[in-house]
């Protein structure tokens, strides 16, 4: 997979991208992540990206040309399955988008910034634009992070054992199940006996019980959407 990442603060995606799972996950060529400075793709002197908003609005908006002028370049030196803009108003982010990003081949994230871009762009360039939640961020680096963080996680090998990403919280529309780990009584606290038991039957048995009853209390929703 191939993951290429569009701003004007590349920066902020610098760490994120570069530690832990994600490292790896590149260092094994499961995926490749360029990050490009839009910056490099303005012609003139100051390199310019933005620009006033006509009407007269508060703010910048980011332009045009620099943006089609990168991305036209990319597409011509392959197919990308989902040009993705991360946007307030996108579809609501969540782990079966994630699910099914991580099946594509390559995929561009354009990162906003400053009041936003150009509808334009929007309109004849972007197939996808993706919400992290209702609020408002000052740039799309980190919504960008955390889109490549959950899908680059689910590619088989990314993750050392392979079974848990399909147990995290999500996968089958249920919360996870608590874990524990050594010692088994920490200051008079109980790991639960049947963790201990050995009895792989029983112990499924308590996860599958512990994450029915995690997702009534906590997230009924998702208990409603599974119905
Ligand atoms: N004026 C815009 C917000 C601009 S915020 C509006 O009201 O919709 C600047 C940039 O941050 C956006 O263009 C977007 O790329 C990013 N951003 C802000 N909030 C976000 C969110 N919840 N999810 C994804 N991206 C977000």
């Amino acid at each position: 997979m191939r993951i290429d990442i569009i701003s004007v603060v590349p920066e902020l995606l610098e760490s994120p991208l570069n530690q832990s799972i994600l490292r790896r996950a590149q260092e094994k060529g499961l995926v490749e992540i360029v990050v490009h400075n839009l910056h490099d793709y303005a012609h003139d002197k100051r390199k310019t990206t933005d620009d006033y908003p006509f009407g007269g609005e508060a703010g910048m908006v980011m332009k045009c040309e620099p943006v089609f002028e990168l991305i036209e370049k990319l597409q011509s030196e392959r197919d990308y399955d989902e040009i993705i803009f991360t946007s307030p108003d996108g579809i609501t982010y969540d782990q079966h988008e994630a699910n099914r990003l991580s099946t594509l081949g390559n995929i561009i994230i354009l990162c906003g910034h400053y009041k936003g871009i150009d509808f334009r762009i929007r309109e004849h360039l972007i197939t996808r634009e993706i919400s992290i939640g209702d609020y408002v961020l000052t740039g799309g680096e980190l919504a960008a992070a955390i889109i490549t963080d959950s899908v680059v996680r689910l590619i088989p090998g990314a993750i050392g054992d392979e079974e848990s990403a399909l147990t995290d919280c999500f996968q089958d529309d249920l919360l996870a199940p608590p874990v524990y780990t050594r010692p088994a009584d920490f200051r008079g606290w109980k790991v639960p006996d049947v963790l201990l038991s050995g009895n792989f039957a029983e112990i499924e048995k308590w996860k599958e019980t512990q994450a029915y009853e995690r997702t009534k209390q906590l997230r009924p929703d998702l208990l409603e959407k599974l119905e």
